[in-house]
Protein backbone atom coordinates (compact mmCIF):
# COMPACT_ATOMS: atom_id res chain seq x y z
CA UNK A 1 0.00 0.00 0.00
CA UNK A 2 1.43 3.60 -1.06
CA UNK A 3 -1.38 5.65 -0.58
CA UNK A 4 -4.04 5.99 2.02
CA UNK A 5 -7.48 8.20 2.52
CA UNK A 6 -8.39 8.67 5.83
CA UNK A 7 -11.64 10.53 7.85
CA UNK A 8 -10.41 11.92 10.56
CA UNK A 9 -13.30 12.77 13.07
CA UNK A 10 -13.86 16.05 15.09
CA UNK A 11 -13.99 15.88 19.04
CA UNK A 12 -15.45 17.16 22.26
CA UNK A 13 -13.54 17.66 24.81
CA UNK A 14 -13.98 18.30 28.80
CA UNK A 15 -17.52 16.80 28.09
CA UNK A 16 -19.24 19.48 31.49
CA UNK A 17 -17.11 17.96 34.17
CA UNK A 18 -14.13 16.19 32.57
CA UNK A 19 -11.49 18.99 31.81
CA UNK A 20 -8.61 17.97 30.04
CA UNK A 21 -9.06 14.46 30.28
CA UNK A 22 -12.42 13.24 28.98
CA UNK A 23 -13.47 14.05 25.17
CA UNK A 24 -15.57 12.02 22.92
CA UNK A 25 -15.58 11.66 19.07
CA UNK A 26 -18.36 12.87 16.45
CA UNK A 27 -19.48 10.97 13.32
CA UNK A 28 -20.63 13.29 11.01
CA UNK A 29 -18.23 15.99 11.27
CA UNK A 30 -14.41 15.44 10.53
CA UNK A 31 -11.08 16.17 7.90
CA UNK A 32 -10.21 14.36 4.91
CA UNK A 33 -6.81 13.78 4.48
CA UNK A 34 -4.33 11.45 2.04
CA UNK A 35 -1.22 10.01 3.06
CA UNK A 36 1.50 9.03 0.33
CA UNK A 37 4.69 7.04 0.51
CA UNK A 38 7.57 8.72 -1.29
CA UNK A 39 10.92 8.12 -2.16
CA UNK A 40 12.18 11.18 -1.14
CA UNK A 41 12.62 11.02 2.44
CA UNK A 42 11.01 13.42 4.30
CA UNK A 43 7.48 14.82 5.30
CA UNK A 44 5.89 17.19 2.63
CA UNK A 45 2.24 18.57 3.35
CA UNK A 46 1.55 18.98 -0.84
CA UNK A 47 -1.98 20.66 -0.33
CA UNK A 48 -4.06 22.03 2.15
CA UNK A 49 -7.86 22.98 1.09
CA UNK A 50 -10.41 24.54 3.16
CA UNK A 51 -8.97 26.97 5.11
CA UNK A 52 -5.30 28.58 5.30
CA UNK A 53 -3.10 27.03 6.72
CA UNK A 54 0.96 26.56 7.03
CA UNK A 55 2.54 23.96 4.85
CA UNK A 56 5.82 24.02 6.33
CA UNK A 57 5.36 20.91 8.00
CA UNK A 58 6.96 22.34 11.24
CA UNK A 59 4.23 24.70 11.53
CA UNK A 60 1.40 23.18 10.73
CA UNK A 61 0.22 20.56 13.62
CA UNK A 62 0.32 17.83 11.18
CA UNK A 63 3.80 17.73 10.16
CA UNK A 64 5.03 18.07 13.74
CA UNK A 65 2.99 14.96 14.70
CA UNK A 66 4.30 12.84 11.44
CA UNK A 67 7.99 14.11 12.28
CA UNK A 68 7.52 13.05 15.78
CA UNK A 69 6.64 9.38 14.22
CA UNK A 70 9.40 9.76 11.22
CA UNK A 71 11.96 10.59 13.83
CA UNK A 72 11.45 8.00 16.03
CA UNK A 73 11.30 5.82 13.32
CA UNK A 74 13.33 6.27 10.60
CA UNK A 75 11.70 4.72 7.76
CA UNK A 76 13.39 4.39 4.48
CA UNK A 77 10.89 6.73 2.61
CA UNK A 78 9.54 10.30 2.83
CA UNK A 79 5.66 10.78 2.75
CA UNK A 80 3.48 13.63 1.34
CA UNK A 81 -0.04 14.92 3.24
CA UNK A 82 -2.85 16.65 1.87
CA UNK A 83 -5.42 17.80 3.88
CA UNK A 84 -8.92 18.65 2.88
CA UNK A 85 -10.07 20.59 6.21
CA UNK A 86 -13.88 21.10 7.49
CA UNK A 87 -13.29 21.24 10.64
CA UNK A 88 -12.64 25.53 11.18
CA UNK A 89 -9.41 25.62 13.11
CA UNK A 90 -9.84 27.42 16.34
CA UNK A 91 -13.72 25.87 16.82
CA UNK A 92 -13.15 24.41 19.59
CA UNK A 93 -14.24 20.89 17.88
CA UNK A 94 -10.84 19.57 17.95
CA UNK A 95 -9.32 20.50 14.51
CA UNK A 96 -6.06 20.57 15.12
CA UNK A 97 -6.14 17.20 16.69
CA UNK A 98 -7.69 15.88 13.40
CA UNK A 99 -4.94 16.91 11.87
CA UNK A 100 -2.23 16.06 14.24
CA UNK A 101 -3.84 12.39 14.22
CA UNK A 102 -4.70 11.60 10.63
CA UNK A 103 -0.64 12.23 9.44
CA UNK A 104 0.51 9.56 11.89
CA UNK A 105 -2.46 7.07 11.72
CA UNK A 106 -2.12 7.03 7.78
CA UNK A 107 2.18 6.61 8.31
CA UNK A 108 1.31 4.09 10.62
CA UNK A 109 -1.02 2.37 8.61
CA UNK A 110 1.48 2.74 5.15
CA UNK A 111 4.08 0.82 7.53
CA UNK A 112 2.31 -1.79 8.58
CA UNK A 113 1.27 -0.61 11.63
CA UNK A 114 4.48 -0.55 14.00
CA UNK A 115 3.00 1.36 16.75
CA UNK A 116 -0.27 1.02 18.56
CA UNK A 117 -2.80 3.49 19.47
CA UNK A 118 -1.43 5.23 22.60
CA UNK A 119 1.88 5.25 20.99
CA UNK A 120 0.24 7.15 17.87
CA UNK A 121 -1.80 9.49 20.45
CA UNK A 122 1.88 10.22 21.88
CA UNK A 123 3.00 11.53 18.51
CA UNK A 124 0.31 13.54 17.94
CA UNK A 125 0.77 15.23 21.21
CA UNK A 126 3.64 16.72 19.60
CA UNK A 127 1.57 18.16 17.17
CA UNK A 128 -1.33 19.38 19.06
CA UNK A 129 1.23 20.79 21.80
CA UNK A 130 2.05 23.40 18.21
CA UNK A 131 -1.74 24.68 18.45
CA UNK A 132 -2.23 24.63 22.11
CA UNK A 133 1.19 25.08 23.81
CA UNK A 134 0.72 22.89 25.97
CA UNK A 135 0.67 18.85 26.08
CA UNK A 136 -2.76 17.42 25.99
CA UNK A 137 -4.62 14.82 25.06
CA UNK A 138 -8.26 15.30 25.16
CA UNK A 139 -9.39 15.81 21.67
CA UNK A 140 -6.23 13.41 20.49
CA UNK A 141 -7.20 9.90 22.48
CA UNK A 142 -10.81 9.78 20.68
CA UNK A 143 -10.01 10.84 17.52
CA UNK A 144 -7.60 7.58 17.41
CA UNK A 145 -9.85 5.30 19.43
CA UNK A 146 -13.33 6.73 19.14
CA UNK A 147 -16.10 6.62 21.31
CA UNK A 148 -15.51 8.37 25.02
CA UNK A 149 -12.07 8.04 25.99
CA UNK A 150 -10.20 9.27 29.54
CA UNK A 151 -6.73 10.42 29.63
CA UNK A 152 -5.76 8.67 33.11
CA UNK A 153 -1.94 10.55 32.72
CA UNK A 154 -0.70 12.35 30.07
CA UNK A 155 3.43 11.39 31.60
CA UNK A 156 3.20 8.41 31.23
CA UNK A 157 0.57 8.11 28.61
CA UNK A 158 -2.41 6.45 30.07
CA UNK A 159 -5.95 6.16 28.20
CA UNK A 160 -8.94 4.42 28.99
CA UNK A 161 -12.11 3.62 26.67
CA UNK A 162 -14.97 4.27 28.60
CA UNK A 163 -18.19 2.67 27.08
CA UNK A 164 -20.98 4.57 24.91
CA UNK A 165 -24.24 3.61 25.93
CA UNK A 166 -26.25 3.24 22.26
CA UNK A 167 -29.30 5.50 22.53
CA UNK A 168 -26.52 8.73 23.11
CA UNK A 169 -26.54 11.68 20.43
CA UNK A 170 -25.02 15.16 20.35
CA UNK A 171 -26.31 18.41 18.96
CA UNK A 172 -23.35 20.84 18.96
CA UNK A 173 -23.83 24.48 17.89
CA UNK A 174 -20.35 26.19 16.02
CA UNK A 175 -20.96 30.21 16.28
CA UNK A 176 -18.51 31.99 13.93
CA UNK A 177 -16.91 33.38 16.60
CA UNK A 178 -13.49 33.46 17.22
CA UNK A 179 -12.44 32.26 21.03
CA UNK A 180 -8.45 31.94 21.24
CA UNK A 181 -7.41 29.01 22.83
CA UNK A 182 -4.64 31.20 24.96
CA UNK A 183 -7.57 33.17 26.11
CA UNK A 184 -9.70 30.85 27.26
CA UNK A 185 -6.83 29.48 29.37
CA UNK A 186 -5.92 32.60 30.69
CA UNK A 187 -9.41 33.56 32.23
CA UNK A 188 -9.34 30.56 34.15
CA UNK A 189 -8.15 30.71 37.79
CA UNK A 190 -5.36 29.42 39.66
CA UNK A 191 -7.03 27.97 42.81
CA UNK A 192 -10.37 26.22 43.13
CA UNK A 193 -12.68 26.27 46.41
CA UNK A 194 -12.56 23.01 47.89
CA UNK A 195 -16.33 22.78 47.42
CA UNK A 196 -16.16 23.17 43.75
CA UNK A 197 -13.78 20.75 43.87
CA UNK A 198 -15.96 18.08 45.65
CA UNK A 199 -18.84 18.88 43.29
CA UNK A 200 -16.76 18.26 40.20
CA UNK A 201 -15.37 15.24 41.23
CA UNK A 202 -18.77 13.62 42.50
CA UNK A 203 -20.02 14.76 38.82
CA UNK A 204 -17.27 13.28 37.21
CA UNK A 205 -17.17 9.94 39.05
CA UNK A 206 -21.18 9.37 38.50
CA UNK A 207 -20.97 10.78 34.64
CA UNK A 208 -18.08 7.55 34.25
CA UNK A 209 -20.48 5.30 36.25
CA UNK A 210 -23.40 6.73 33.81
CA UNK A 211 -21.70 5.73 30.67
CA UNK A 212 -20.67 2.36 31.89
CA UNK A 213 -24.23 1.57 33.07
CA UNK A 214 -26.28 3.26 29.97
CA UNK A 215 -28.05 5.59 32.85
CA UNK A 216 -29.45 8.60 30.99
CA UNK A 217 -30.69 9.87 34.31
CA UNK A 218 -27.43 9.44 35.78
CA UNK A 219 -25.86 11.24 32.99
CA UNK A 220 -28.63 13.88 33.27
CA UNK A 221 -27.99 14.63 36.84
CA UNK A 222 -23.69 14.85 36.63
CA UNK A 223 -23.31 16.33 32.91
CA UNK A 224 -22.40 20.26 35.28
CA UNK A 225 -19.48 21.75 35.52
CA UNK A 226 -18.92 23.72 38.83
CA UNK A 227 -15.55 25.01 38.22
CA UNK A 228 -14.71 25.97 33.95
CA UNK A 229 -18.06 27.03 32.68
CA UNK A 230 -18.40 29.59 34.73
CA UNK A 231 -15.68 31.40 33.62
CA UNK A 232 -15.49 30.66 29.75
CA UNK A 233 -19.09 30.78 29.13
CA UNK A 234 -18.62 34.79 29.47
CA UNK A 235 -16.70 34.42 26.25
CA UNK A 236 -19.59 33.04 24.14
CA UNK A 237 -22.25 35.09 23.28
CA UNK A 238 -26.08 34.15 24.09
CA UNK A 239 -24.35 30.93 26.04
CA UNK A 240 -26.56 31.12 29.04
CA UNK A 241 -29.73 31.23 26.60
CA UNK A 242 -28.73 28.17 24.82
CA UNK A 243 -28.51 26.19 28.09
CA UNK A 244 -32.03 26.86 28.93
CA UNK A 245 -33.57 26.47 25.59
CA UNK A 246 -31.82 23.33 24.71
CA UNK A 247 -32.49 21.81 28.28
CA UNK A 248 -36.32 22.58 27.88
CA UNK A 249 -36.04 21.03 25.00
CA UNK A 250 -34.94 17.44 26.44
CA UNK A 251 -31.18 17.74 26.22
CA UNK A 252 -29.39 15.54 28.96
CA UNK A 253 -26.63 18.09 29.37
CA UNK A 254 -25.32 21.05 27.84
CA UNK A 255 -21.14 22.50 27.55
CA UNK A 256 -18.69 24.31 26.42
CA UNK A 257 -16.97 21.59 23.69
CA UNK A 258 -12.73 22.26 24.29
CA UNK A 259 -12.36 26.20 24.65
CA UNK A 260 -15.27 27.37 22.74
CA UNK A 261 -17.06 29.00 21.03
CA UNK A 262 -18.74 25.26 20.28
CA UNK A 263 -21.51 24.22 22.89
CA UNK A 264 -22.34 20.64 22.72
CA UNK A 265 -25.34 18.98 24.24
CA UNK A 266 -25.71 15.03 24.91
CA UNK A 267 -29.39 13.53 24.39
CA UNK A 268 -31.02 9.95 24.23
CA UNK A 269 -31.91 9.51 20.51
CA UNK A 270 -32.18 11.17 17.40
CA UNK A 271 -35.81 12.70 18.38
CA UNK A 272 -34.60 14.71 20.96
CA UNK A 273 -31.14 15.72 19.39
CA UNK A 274 -32.95 17.43 16.90
CA UNK A 275 -35.99 19.02 18.82
CA UNK A 276 -32.50 20.43 20.67
CA UNK A 277 -31.37 21.62 17.22
CA UNK A 278 -34.43 23.49 16.46
CA UNK A 279 -34.00 24.67 20.12
CA UNK A 280 -30.43 26.30 19.37
CA UNK A 281 -31.50 27.93 15.44
CA UNK A 282 -33.71 29.44 17.38
CA UNK A 283 -31.89 31.00 19.72
CA UNK A 284 -28.94 32.07 17.43
CA UNK A 285 -31.47 32.84 14.57
CA UNK A 286 -31.77 36.26 16.39
CA UNK A 287 -28.50 37.22 17.49
CA UNK A 288 -27.09 38.12 14.02
CA UNK A 289 -23.72 36.09 14.47
CA UNK A 290 -24.01 33.33 11.73
CA UNK A 291 -23.53 29.73 13.09
CA UNK A 292 -23.43 25.81 11.98
CA UNK A 293 -25.56 23.05 14.17
CA UNK A 294 -24.43 19.21 13.47
CA UNK A 295 -26.43 16.23 15.26
CA UNK A 296 -24.48 13.31 15.41
CA UNK A 297 -24.40 9.99 16.96
CA UNK A 298 -21.01 9.13 19.17
CA UNK A 299 -18.36 7.39 16.74
CA UNK A 300 -17.21 4.46 18.22
CA UNK A 301 -14.90 3.45 15.90
CA UNK A 302 -12.72 6.96 15.53
CA UNK A 303 -10.41 7.29 12.54
CA UNK A 304 -10.60 5.41 9.39
CA UNK A 305 -9.51 4.65 6.27
CA UNK A 306 -12.20 5.58 3.43
CA UNK A 307 -9.93 4.08 0.36
CA UNK A 308 -6.48 3.10 -0.08
CA UNK A 309 -4.00 2.56 -3.06
CA UNK A 310 -0.76 0.94 -4.48
P1 LIG B 1 -9.20 23.60 17.86
O1 LIG B 1 -9.66 23.37 19.28
O2 LIG B 1 -10.36 23.77 16.93
O3 LIG B 1 -8.19 22.59 17.40
P2 LIG B 1 -7.00 25.35 18.45
O4 LIG B 1 -7.07 26.81 18.78
O5 LIG B 1 -6.54 24.38 19.50
O6 LIG B 1 -8.43 24.98 17.87
O7 LIG B 1 -6.02 25.12 17.20
C1 LIG B 1 -6.07 25.92 16.06
C2 LIG B 1 -4.70 26.59 15.85
O8 LIG B 1 -3.74 25.63 15.34
C3 LIG B 1 -4.78 27.71 14.82
O9 LIG B 1 -3.98 28.78 15.27
C4 LIG B 1 -4.16 27.08 13.57
O10 LIG B 1 -3.54 28.04 12.74
C5 LIG B 1 -3.14 26.11 14.13
N1 LIG B 1 -2.89 24.99 13.21
C6 LIG B 1 -1.71 24.62 12.67
N2 LIG B 1 -1.86 23.55 11.87
C7 LIG B 1 -3.18 23.22 11.89
C8 LIG B 1 -3.95 22.21 11.27
N3 LIG B 1 -3.41 21.33 10.42
N4 LIG B 1 -5.26 22.16 11.55
C9 LIG B 1 -5.82 23.05 12.39
N5 LIG B 1 -5.15 24.04 13.01
C10 LIG B 1 -3.83 24.13 12.76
Amino acid sequence: MNEIKIFSPATVANVACGFDVLGFCLDSVGDVMVIRKTDQKGIYITKIEGFNLPYEAELNVAGVSALAMYDALKPNCGFEIEIYKNIKPGSGIGSSAASAVGSVFGMNELLGRPYNKTQLTAFSIKGEALASKCEHADNLAPAIFGGFTLVKSVNPLEILEIPTPDDLYVTIIHPQIEIKTSEARAILPKNIPLNDAITQWANFGSLIHALHTSNYELMQKSLHDAIIEPYRSQLIPYYNDVKTAVLKAGALGCGISGSGPSIFTLNQGSETANNVKDAMEKVYSKTGIEFDIHVSRINKEGIKIIDCKN
